[in-house]
């Protein structure tokens, strides 16, 4: 009798958290997670305990996970960067954060005296990683845009000319998806002659889609990259936060280090790995392609066009970096931003098309934004 009314009340409560995540979800335009994705078919895959324990490409005595796909993903991302045939590698990450701990982590092995720059609206976890790293560090200002300052980037680099140069480049900020341009930072290395440099995209926003957008921004390996992340989670879309890290092998090989105890090299941050995630990521790029995550990303900038011109209606402030997902408008009232979880920063706030984004939904929120606007200007008169 008690068992039962356990039981019940688990599921009860367990229904009760679905609704509500169901609504919430429903809601939610402000933060860059994909939304309606099919995973179902991987579902038997939960019975078992998948651990991609240490290197991907190093098999370990303990054998229960998805390696082979694991590989799979990271060759189909090494492709699309355009990484040099033989010098790449990578694995699946928890999320955009680890990678790029990873790329500072590889950049810092290999230039121990380099100082790091990035620029101010970098995401708030390259600080944590640069503090845990223990990596000097400058800030660079960022245009309007929220795209890096080149003059302020090759004004202090070339103060400290003697020092390697390391940058995380930002492919899609996180609160005005601004893209920095690789390229252009590869010309200031060699208009002031620096040899020894390193970049990293972070790519955790949109470095998954900046490869199908046109014309091509300059964020990948034949653009100058030494590393890349990106998100798992954001647009390819994943029940489980997760990334992805690549990297040029060569760089990888500096810090392996073999480990008999679980058969394989140490190459990764944590040691442990998530085997589902992989899973998630080899069945998306697998069901959808090139072709697939082409159209995907083009039907979003459909949308977020479509967002755009909506809300320029109501607020002629409503603006959008060139070929981005991110809508910025200015702060509107906080019951708003937190009906639709808005992400918001100082006095702006951002919706942001990801998959999953329904025009319906664009509809309901302008229609609301409206009407508040009416609302306070009524209160003003
Ligand atoms: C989301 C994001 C990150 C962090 O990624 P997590 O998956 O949340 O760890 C880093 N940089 C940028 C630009 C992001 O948008």
């Amino acid at each position: 009798m008690e068992k039962e009314l356990i039981a019940d009340s688990t599921s009860e409560i367990l229904n009760d958290m679905l609704e509500k995540i169901r609504l919430t979800s429903a809601m939610t335009m402000g933060y860059p997670v994909s939304r309606g994705f099919d995973y179902s078919e991987l579902l038997p895959f939960l019975q078992y305990p998948l651990n991609n324990v240490g290197d991907p490409f190093i098999p370990s005595t303990y054998t229960v996970g998805s390696r082979e796909l694991e590989k799979e993903v990271v060759a189909f991302f090494s492709k699309l960067f355009r990484a040099e045939e033989d010098n790449w590698w990578g694995y699946v990450t928890n999320g955009g954060s680890e990678g790029n701990l990873y790329g500072l982590y590889l950049a810092r092995e290999l230039y121990p005296k380099a100082i790091v720059y990035y620029s101010e609206a970098t995401h708030y976890s390259v600080q944590k990683n640069l503090h845990l790293l223990n990596m000097p560090n400058i800030a660079i200002r960022s245009q309007d845009s929220g795209e890096i300052d080149y003059a302020d980037l090759e004004k202090t680099i070339s103060i400290n000319r003697q020092v390697p140069v390391i940058i995380m480049a930002n492919i899609g900020t996180t609160m005005t998806e601004a893209r920095d341009d690789v390229a252009k930072m590869k010309a200031i290395f060699k208009g002031l002659a620096i040899q020894h440099h390193y970049i990293h995209a972070d790519g955790a926003l949109s470095g998954s889609y900046a490869a199908f957008i046109e014309p091509r921004p300059a964020f990948d390996f034949a653009d100058g990259a030494d590393s890349i992340a990106i998100s798992g989670h954001k647009f390819l879309g994943s029940p489980i936060p997760c990334g992805l890290v690549i990297a040029k092998k060569s760089h990888r090989d500096r810090i392996a280090r073999s480990i008999d105890y679980i058969g394989s090299l140490d190459t990764t941050i944590s040691g442990s790995r998530n085997g589902h995630t992989p899973l998630f990521l080899w069945y998306m790029i697998r069901k959808l392609g090139v072709e697939g995550l082409m159209k995907k990303t083009r039907a979003c900038l459909d949308v977020a066009e479509y967002a755009t011109t909506a809300l320029k209606r109501i607020e002629p402030l409503t603006w959008r970096n060139p070929n981005t997902l991110t809508i910025n408008i200015p702060k509107p009232e906080v019951a708003l931003v937190k009906k639709w979880q808005l992400a918001s920063e100082h006095n702006w706030a951002h919706i942001i098309c990801m998959p999953g984004m329904q025009k319906a939904q664009i509809d309901a929120f302008v229609k609301d934004l409206k009407q508040s606007k009416i609302r306070s200007a009524h209160l003003t008169d």
